[in-house]
């Protein structure tokens, strides 16, 4: 095997023997990695590389570090720089401010919920997008970031009352902010309408806000109005204002909620295929039949089970059983609500072969959606990664591993508009997870979900080595290093290329 650019003589890290997953979706094939300063320089046979430390990765795979393409970790970056529950992952990006909450732009000392899922009101200390974008520069975390901007924080921003559409006058506001936080770097803007800040933003008051995302080449991102069995107007919704703002739309965790629409992701991913032959979309998800978010009644009669996460009303709840919980205390649903809230729940409400199917879905990458500061939080935040690799691919193989990384790498930083990310090729940047395909295993679970994963043997981002294994046998974890690697990337506009064959 020949590499593709003239070998140089040296370099600073040299990976040997690897079975390297490329994140096209190519065949894997043994191959040394060279790495100099933050890039890769070399790919191929490297016998002739002098190197300043090598790593002998036989038997194991070397991929490019895994993008997450949904995450809500814009405040916890700041506090956790180590980034353990992504890192332990092979995480090296993280895609933040989805679902319509970002960090900032916002001093709120009681921010309304969702919003509080984001962290400690202390979090929300940013009166503009480049002020949070300085404090991560300043501070680096162990992660790249892809930050998107908030359109329900804009809004209570922006709006004494969020019960009702936005005036001219707070639709120009939110517009203004849109165009500095493009300006300072967002790559767009992600919507939340599911939830009370934003349920009555319209669809022209969204377009109008959002008017930025077009002149700046930004894309747009949303949580759908309705996952149940309003499924399908809420996919036409984002889909005409994708079109308006002629820019790609991103659809948030896709999932079909509720037992009656269970089978229905046939229908969803059979519309997102024929849009996709109009306009440029992607969607991501997780491997979890699960979600989770703030307590709120019409997901709990959805689900088959409810599952207390945090409770400020009742912290007791923790850990518990809503239905459990009702009975207990001999309340109904109502009062039960009102006893526990502010509080968040994991929700039991897909379907399994929903989930399968949805992972299969060639425009699909993968995002964990996980709530970093949640003290029993969905085990997806710490376990989303490694579980595709040990379920999807190794014991059910709905995926293959080539499919599986090109998801979690080269598909995201393409529609995310990563330049020299998500691949290993000479010239491209250093983000890198080593892994055994064999060994490794998410072991988080809805019970213990604060658990470290087995089987990620290294992980490096921007050349900078950020996760090592442990040094003992037999012990399963390992522990992030302090590199703080990470930078605050930049979109490149893509040509909105439309993908022709979602097949
Ligand atoms: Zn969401």
């Amino acid at each position: 095997m020949a590499t593709q650019s003239p070998a140089p003589r040296r370099a600073d890290l040299l990976f040997r023997n690897a079975t390297v997953v490329d994140g096209t979706g190519a065949a894997r094939r043994s191959a040394d990695v060279a790495v100099t300063g933050d890039r890769i320089v070399a790919v191929g046979d490297c016998a002739g590389i002098a190197a300043d430390h090598t790593v002998d990765c036989s038997g194991r795979v070397l991929a490019p570090g895994f993008i997450d393409a949904h995450t809500h970790d814009d405040g916890y970056l700041l506090v956790h720089r180590d980034m353990t529950p992504k890192v332990s992952q092979g995480i090296t990006t993280v895609v933040t401010g989805n679902c319509g909450i970002s960090v900032a732009p916002l001093l709120s000392g009681a921010p309304p919920q969702p919003l509080d899922l984001l962290g400690p009101a202390a979090l929300f200390r940013f009166d503009t997008f480049a002020q949070w974008l300085d404090a991560l520069r300043a501070a680096p975390a162990n992660v790249n970031v892809v930050p998107l901007l908030g359109h329900s924080t804009l809004r209570v921003r922006a709006m004494p009352e969020l019960d009702r559409p936005a005036n001219d006058a707070e639709i120009a506001a939110m517009r203004a902010e849109v165009r500095l936080a493009m300006e300072a770097g967002a790559f767009g803007v992600s919507t939340g309408t599911f939830y009370p800040p934003a349920a009555a933003a319209t669809e022209a008051e969204i377009i109008a806000v959002c008017d930025p995302v077009r002149t700046h080449g930004g894309l747009y991102s949303t949580h759908l109005r309705d996952e149940t069995d309003a499924i399908v107007p809420s996919i036409e919704e984002a889909l005409r204002i994708g079109r308006a703002l002629d820019c790609p739309v991103v659809f948030s965790h896709h999932k079909v909620a509720g037992k009656r629409n269970h089978g229905r992701s046939a229908e969803t991913l059979g519309l997102l295929a024929e849009a996709a032959r109009l306009q440029p979309l992607c969607l991501d998800c997780h491997p979890y039949p699960a979600t989770s978010t703030m307590l709120r009644l019409d997901r709990v009669r959805q689900s088959t089970r409810t599952l207390i996460t945090w409770s400020t009303g009742y912290p007791a709840a923790g850990g518990r059983d809503f239905h459990e919980l009702m009975q207990e205390l001999g309340l109904d649903e109502e009062a039960l609500l009102a006893r526990l809230r502010p509080a968040a729940a994991i929700y039991f409400i897909m379907d399994e072969r929903d989930v399968a199917r949805i992972a299969q879905f060639p425009l699909t990458m993968f995002g964990s959606d996980g709530l970093p500061f949640d003290p029993r939080p969905h085990p997806r935040q710490w376990g989303t990664f490694p579980r595709i690799l040990a379920r999807m691919v190794r014991e059910e193989q709905l995926l293959t591993l080539e499919a599986a990384i090109h998801k979690m790498s080269g598909l995201a930083a393409q529609q995310y508009g990563l330049q020299d990310r998500g691949r290993i090729a000479p010239g491209a940047f250093a983000d890198l997870v080593l892994f055994d395909a064999q060994r490794v295993q998410d072991r988080a679970t809805f019970e213990d979900p604060l658990q470290l994963s087995t089987g990620i043997d290294g992980v490096w981002v921007n050349g900078a080595q950020v996760w090592q294994p442990s040094a003992q046998a037999g012990d399963a974890a390992g522990s992030a290093l302090p590199a703080f690697s990470g930078r605050v990337l930049r979109r490149v506009a893509t040509d909105h290329t439309v993908t022709t064959t979602p097949s």
